[in-house]
């Protein structure tokens, strides 16, 4: 049989990884040792991290740490089989009531990934009849949800709603509006407020992926939709458990007939093992130490104030809005973001350079994450260092 050359097949593997190294493109397999909250080793060197989700500092919280530890004790490592047969145990049903009541809805349903809710939940939701209004930005594992779904894929602006409008008026099929809460890579609050009135106006299902904004948004920490002020159990959010949660997995929150609906039918969630239950003992845990210790979300979102402003004060621009602890800043190209990137390893600052697929070619960008347990003076620190690096080329 012959296969075109420019196909992924036609071409071997080898070449495939010399095309990524050409265009600055190919990452490396780098192994981290966690020491702390805010610090990890990285070939013999210790790091500050700017890098990682931990917002909130949760994932080796001690109350965290003693509940899993007892769960493995009581319920081992694994949960041995998908939900639908017998992975699903007394922990995943304390989780699921847990995040409802946290979250302040009638229910929720659990899948091992936060990718996978997006995957399987929008895939459920829509339909080949059926229209996805994606915002342009949305996380890749809203895009191929909405891939997977067969439904009529519309890419949208979150700065020209008032092309969505035109679009949702002009269309006659079930539409549902996906978005990111916070855009993960730009570090803004999507416009909820008018994209939920935009749903109710053209009978269109709202759905929020609030991965990043989980524990950090809102006076409670329900996320974005709390901070924009929709009360309304119709709109759907998915969250993730990976990020200011500390642990790992995806969950959806909305109406019981939703969330049954969900478990029922979503492929992601029924042929995939549940989560360890000594994960969703942690989760239990980190959900109580988020309602019990409002300070963490607050002095993180101050931090993300003090970075913008001393990074500001020195002429550097950043992206996105005042309070979200993810701070991005646009560097132009692949090669000069990584090198950015390596000379502030360099100063004792781990900051990732994000590139391209993961965000638009000429945005590579140093994108940095903030938790609770950071100091100002380590902010103010890093920012001098991005200001070396970024304004006068590394010259050390
Ligand atoms: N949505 C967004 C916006 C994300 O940034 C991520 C993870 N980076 C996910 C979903 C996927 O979450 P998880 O890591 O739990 O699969």
């Amino acid at each position: 049989m012959h296969v075109a050359e420019a196909t992924p097949l036609g071409r071997t593997p080898t070449e495939r990884l010399e095309s990524l190294a050409a265009a600055n493109l190919r990452r490396e397999r780098r192994t981290v040792r966690p020491i702390d909250v805010c610090s990890i080793e990285i070939d013999g060197r210790t790091l500050l991290n700017f890098g990682s989700n931990d917002y909130l500092g949760l994932s080796k919280h001690p109350d965290v740490l003693e509940a899993t530890i007892e769960a493995v004790r009581t319920h081992g490592v694994g949960s041995t089989a998908s939900a639908l047969i017998c992975g699903r145990t007394e922990w995943h049903e304390r989780l699921e009531r847990r995040l409802a009541e946290f979250e302040g809805a009638q229910s929720a349903v659990l899948f091992p990934t936060g990718y996978a809710a997006n995957l399987g939940t929008i895939a459920v939701l829509a339909g080949a009849a059926d229209t996805v209004f994606c915002e342009r930005t949305n996380h890749a594992c809203i895009i191929d949800g909405c891939r997977l779904s067969g439904a009529r894929l519309r890419v949208f602006r979150r700065d020209r709603l008032d092309r969505l409008a035109t679009e949702l008026d002009r269309s006659k099929s079930g539409r549902l509006i996906a978005v990111d809460g916070i855009f993960s890579m730009e570090g803004d609050v999507a416009p909820l407020r008018e994209l939920h009135e935009l749903a109710v106006r053209y009978d269109a299902t709202l759905l929020i992926d609030e991965a990043h904004a989980t524990g950090i948004l809102g006076e409670t920490g329900r996320g974005s939709w709390e901070s924009c002020g929709i009360d309304d159990d119709s709109v759907i959010r998915i969250g993730t458990m990976s990020k200011a949660l500390g642990a790992c997995g995806g969950f959806v929150v909305g109406q019981t007939d939703l969330t049954d609906l969900i478990w029922n039918t979503a492929r992601t969630q029924m042929f995939s093992t549940a989560l360890p239950p000594a994960v969703c003992a942690a989760v239990v845990t980190a959900i109580d130490v988020i309602a019990a210790e409002p300070n963490r979300r607050l002095h993180v979102r101050t931090l993300s104030r003090r970075l913008r402003s001393c990074l500001a004060d020195v002429g550097i621009e950043t992206l996105g809005d005042p309070e979200i602890p993810i701070v991005p800043v646009v560097v132009g190209d692949p090669k000069r973001v990584v090198e950015a990137s390596s000379q502030l390893a360099d100063r004792g600052f781990f900051v990732p350079a994000i590139r391209q697929p993961t965000v638009p070619r000429s945005s590579d960008r140093l994108r940095m994450s903030l938790t609770a347990d950071h100091s100002f003076e380590e902010v103010e620190r890093l920012a001098a260092a991005v200001a070396d690096v970024v304004s006068n080329g590394g010259a050390t």
